[in-house]
């Protein structure tokens, strides 16, 4: 069983109107895979005790520990972590948690990240932890967002994609279409997988994570394309999102 520990809020980075990153210092932080995450316990002054999952957005190489949360407003434990936690409070957590969802830098396939909305936190973590390697894998992260307001680590994914290492990031907005844009304007389909999937026989390995309908659209869509169930690994965030 692995212990609580407490993390020390550094600094609270907005990503976007409903997401912030939480940077914490893990006195003793055993370390961590791309892909895994930890458990967050909040603990009322009536004893209530609430446990949520949360990915780990920061490479294993990063000295902090970076999580990163949408708030959902009706929520119990978001609300608390996205507008009332403050640097220098401190936060309960365990981990890592997680042997499956991961991805290691040394792998050769080249690598397929698809992404929904807060689900794109644990495959920043794939790519800053691949920006950190000398081998490079090839890869493509697809990132479906509402808007583009709702776009989280926008700059950083623009800087990555356009560092020539052979990365590419393909946008698909699935509620808006701003002037200008040249990325996709709806939800994932057959046509666009096709795009910006390889084909099967390159072998890929494929993360996808999101909210649970989105996780099974996208990994319908590429077993239809004749990718082997085995080779896509998922993670559901829960809920609907939309
Ligand atoms: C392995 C794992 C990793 C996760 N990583 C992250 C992460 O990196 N960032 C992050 O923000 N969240 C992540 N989540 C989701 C997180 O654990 C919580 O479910 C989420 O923060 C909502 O908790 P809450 O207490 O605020 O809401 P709750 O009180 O649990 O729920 C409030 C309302 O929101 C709905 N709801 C619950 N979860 C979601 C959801 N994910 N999307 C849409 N609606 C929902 C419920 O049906 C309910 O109506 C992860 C979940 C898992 C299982």
């Amino acid at each position: 069983m692995i212990k609580w520990t407490l993390g020390e809020v550094v600094e609270l980075v907005q990503e976007t109107p409903r997401v912030a990153s939480l940077y914490l210092n893990v006195a003793d932080w055993p370390g961590h895979l791309a892909g895994q995450h930890v458990d967050v316990r909040l603990t009322a002054e009536d004893g209530y005790v609430a446990e949520r999952s949360y990915s780990i957005a920061s490479a294993p190489e990063d000295r902090r520990l970076a999580l990163t949360v949408e708030r959902l407003d009706d929520g119990e434990v978001s609300p608390y972590l996205v507008g009332e936690l403050k640097v220098g409070d401190r936060l309960e957590l365990r981990g890592p948690i997680g042997g499956y969802f991961v991805w290691r830098a040394d792998e050769d396939t080249p690598l397929l990240l698809v992404g929904g909305g807060s689900g794109v936190v644990p495959l920043m973590a794939m790519l800053r932890h691949r920006a950190k390697a000398t081998h490079k894998a090839p890869a493509r992260l697809l990132y479906s967002s509402r808007t583009l307001a709702d776009v989280i680590y926008r700059d950083e994914l623009d800087r990555l994609g356009s560092a020539g290492d052979s990365l590419a990031v393909v946008h698909t907005l699935t509620r808006e279409k701003p002037v200008g844009w040249n990325g996709y304007t709806r939800r994932l389909d057959e046509s666009m997988m096709k795009e910006v999937a390889w084909p099967k026989e390159q072998m890929p390995a494929v993360f996808i994570c999101g909210p649970t309908s989105f996780v099974e659209a996208a990994a319908t869509l590429l077993v239809a394309m004749g990718y082997a169930p085995q080779s896509i690994k998922t993670e559901r965030f829960g809920a609907t999102g939309g």
